[in-house]
This record gives C-alpha cells, sequence and structure tokens, in this order.
C-alpha cells in the first residue's frame, strides 16, 4: 500500500505524489485531513481553503483505490494525551517561526501511520524540512514504512505549487515567482566547496526586487541534518531552504544548489 497524506485543497503537486505512489503499489490509499495541531494560535486552520468534493473527484480521476477522511474527533479523542517532540530538527527554520508545528505534524503522521500501516508514504520535497523530520521520526520509532520523497512541482514561472497560493492577489501572484528567480540566482552563483554568501546574497537580493516579500528565513543546510553550511561541500548535499511572506500569504521553497535539477 502506497500512502499520500495531505490536507486536502489538492493540485498538481499532491497529484503527482498520487501517481508515483499508484505507479509502485498495488492498492493507494490517500487522506485528506486539516490538522489542527500542526497550526499555532493565530494562523489559518479556520480559514485553510476545504474542497473536499472536488478533491474526492480528482482523486477517484487519478485512480486513487481509497480516501481516508477523518474529522479531528477521531484523530484525537484524547486531547494532549501524546506529544512528540524532535528538538533536533523541529525547532530551527519553519520550527522556529512555527512553534510547535513539527510537533503536530510528527504526531498526526503517527497516528496515520498506525491506522493505515502503509508500505510506502510519499511526500513532497517542497516541504524539505518535514520530509527530514518524518524520515527521523520513522527512524527513531523503528516504523515499517518507507518514505519517498517526490520532486516540487511548480507553475510554468516556477511557482512551487500549494493550496496556500489561493490566498494571493493578482498583484501578489505576480511577484511571487521571484521566489523561484532568487533560488535559481542562489544555484548559479553555487561553486564547489565556495561560500554560501554569494548564494544566500543573490537570493536576498532577488527577493528585494519585489515590494510586497518579506523574507522570514532563507539557509543553506545539509540536506540530511539540516545542520547550517558555511560551504558547499558536495557530501552534504547542501540545500537552499526558505520562507517569505507576500502579503499575509507564508510562501515556502528551497532548491538543492549543487545536483542538477531544480525541483
Ligand atoms: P499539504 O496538503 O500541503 O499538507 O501537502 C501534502 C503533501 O503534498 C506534502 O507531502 C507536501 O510536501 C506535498 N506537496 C505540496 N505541494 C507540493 C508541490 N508543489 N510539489 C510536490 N509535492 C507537494
Amino acid at each position: 500500500m502506497g500512502f499520500v497524506p495531505t490536507m486536502g485543497a489538492l493540485h498538481e503537486g499532491h497529484a503527482a505524489l498520487a501517481l508515483r505512489s499508484i505507479a509502485e503499489n498495488d492498492i493507494t490509499v490517500a487522506s485528506i485531513f486539516v490538522n489542527p495541531t500542526q497550526f499555532g494560535p493565530g494562523e489559518d486552520l479556520a480559514k485553510y481553503p476545504r474542497t473536499l468534493e472536488a478533491d474526492l473527484v480528482l482523486l477517484e480521476q487519478l485512480g486513487v483505490d481509497a480516501v481516508f477522511a477523518p474529522t479531528p474527533q477521531d484523530i484525537y479523542p484524547t486531547p494532549k494525551a501524546l506529544h512528540i517532540q524532535l528538538p533536533l530538527l523541529a525547532n530551527r527554520y519553519e520550527g522556529a517561526s512555527r512553534p510547535g508545528h513539527f510537533d503536530g505534524v510528527a504526531l498526526v503522521v503517527s497516528k496515520l501511520f498506525g491506522l493505515l500501516q502503509p508500505t510506502r508514504a510519499y511526500l513532497g520535497r517542497k516541504d524539505f524540512q518535514q520530509t527530514v523530520v518524518l524520515r527521523a521520526l520513522v527512524e527513531e520509532l523503528f516504523l515499517p514504512v518507507e518514505l519517498v520523497v517526490v520532486p516540487t512541482v511548480r507553475e510554468a514561472d516556477g511557482l512551487a505549487l500549494s493550496s496556500r497560493n489561493r490566498y494571493l492577489s493578482k498583484a501578489e501572484r505576480q511577484e511571487a515567482p521571484l521566489i523561484y528567480q532568487g533560488l535559481l540566482a542562489a544555484k548559479a552563483r553555487a561553486t564547489l566547496g565556495g561560500s554560501v554568501d554569494p548564494c544566500l546574497r543573490a537570493f536576498r537580493e532577488t527577493l528585494e526586487t519585489g515590494p510586497d516579500f518579506r523574507l522570514d528565513y532563507a539557509e543553506v543546510v545539509d540536506g540530511k541534518t539540516l545542520e547550517p553550511l558555511s560551504r558547499l561541500a558536495p557530501e552534504r548535499h547542501p540545500i537552499l531552504i526558505t520562507a517569505a511572506y507576500l502579503g499575509t500569504t507564508r510562501l515556502l521553497d528551497n532548491m538543492p544548489l549543487l545536483s542538477d535539477g531544480n525541483a
């Protein structure tokens, strides 16, 4: 069984995970659950887009065999009975900006793995830190599931697909591909063994040309451990990870700096 965990409001990025799972497994199950424990106070839990009917049509068209769409009560019958923390990986970058976010992700994914017991689970590289956190979770708990990370699906202009892109105004949507352009500029500056500084500078300067962007963080990190890097050592699989606000919408993206491919 291949498993595709999602929060719904599905797009081509989710479809890529489902199609990869269908190709590699006898049965594919998707879940749709807007997980309350991964949202912080003041975040967009209440207004997170919910499009269940359209999601079910898409998943059926793709050939997904079953959909699990539980209620919060199904998943959390005993509130706060269990708490999972991965302090080494989960408190920096996304975790610093969104305290407790990955605790909620780790908790819900543990519960979903326990309920569905998939052979493989399909995750998007777009949420890069999430893939590292969940890999650690699976390793530390000896969970019998193989994680498969799928490259980021982008719009024609480079914007990574995201359920939150629908929050963008027309003007913001036009500005949004600057993130991708900045990542490409960073990658163009990357030299084997060289300093990460020119890459980060190129990224920031590109983003600064957009009047409505506010950078949250941009770091070059080790692609396995998330340690911040100062030099582009190929054995560290350096990856630039970033989050930026465009108006009130938070956009997330990343780019491996030394490997082929821009997804
Ligand atoms: P979400 O519904 O946002 O929680 O995402 C569910 C899964 O889809 C996660 O593993 C995401 O990383 C993945 N995903 C979201 N956007 C994309 C994208 N543009 N390309 C590939 N995977 C994605």
